[in-house]
């Protein structure tokens, strides 16, 4: 399987240009899903926890609590560390055969942190959704009801967009300037060359 790693900072319009390709007949795989998907009931990700948490972190429902999570790790380095080395290798493990059960020449692979969280090596070429700094802390800010200065925290804790551009093999614009169309034909025109890329791939 030809995995394309598509990557952008927060709002930058990753899920928007995914949908895209899911509407290509290309499958998309989504990083945070994975990360959710280790960690259901019946999972042994979530029997670890527990008992490591204590059984205040499920909830009535058997669900993790993931509140309660943020809150045991945020001032214990060291449980945040345990957890970490706990759950990143299992996402990574469940991405890899999501991408591999997938059907069709290619797949993307939406991680957010790619480049942060060093994942260029799970995928085969990197597709970066790129956006000016200002439309994407509008656009966070109007769809996760927040503040400037909550998003701006979360920018710069990511990596810095001309890092971003740098580590980029493809990149797709996604500001206010480029219309529907454009982006659709961007997209469409990227298809194409993955379809290539991923025949030679093969071969
Ligand atoms: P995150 O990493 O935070 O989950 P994301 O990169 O997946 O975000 P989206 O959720 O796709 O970003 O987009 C962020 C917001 O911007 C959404 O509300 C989306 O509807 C809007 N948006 C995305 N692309 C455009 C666009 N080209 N024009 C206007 N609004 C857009």
């Amino acid at each position: 399987m030809f995995i394309i790693g598509l990557t952008g900072g927060i709002g930058s319009g990753k899920s928007t240009i995914a949908e895209h390709f899911s509407a290509l007949g290309v499958p998309c795989i989504d990083a945070d899903q994975t990360a959710r998907d280790v960690v259901q009931p019946g999972e042994p990700a979530l029997t670890a926890i527990t008992q490591h948490f204590g059984p205040e972190v499920i909830q009535p429902d058997g669900t993790l609590d993931r509140r309660q999570v943020r809150e045991k790790i945020f001032a214990d380095p060291a449980a945040r560390e345990w957890l970490n080395n706990l759950l990143h290798p299992l996402i990574r493990q469940r991405m890899v055969q999501q991408c591999q059960q997938a059907q069709g020449p290619y797949c993307i692979l939406m991680v957010p942190l790619l480049f942060e969280n060093h994942l260029q090596s799970l995928v085969h070429r990197t597709l970066v959704i790129d956006i000016d700094e200002a439309t994407q802390i509008r656009r966070t800010m109007l769809r996760d009801n927040t503040t400037e200065e909550q998003v701006k925290a979360i920018i710069a804790a990511q990596c810095p967009r001309q890092q971003r551009l740098a580590l980029a093999d493809d990149v797709i614009q996604n500001g206010d300037e480029v219309t529907a169309t454009q982006r659709q034909q961007a997209v469409y025109a990227l298809h194409q060359t993955y379809l290539q890329l991923a025949a030679q791939h093969q071969s």
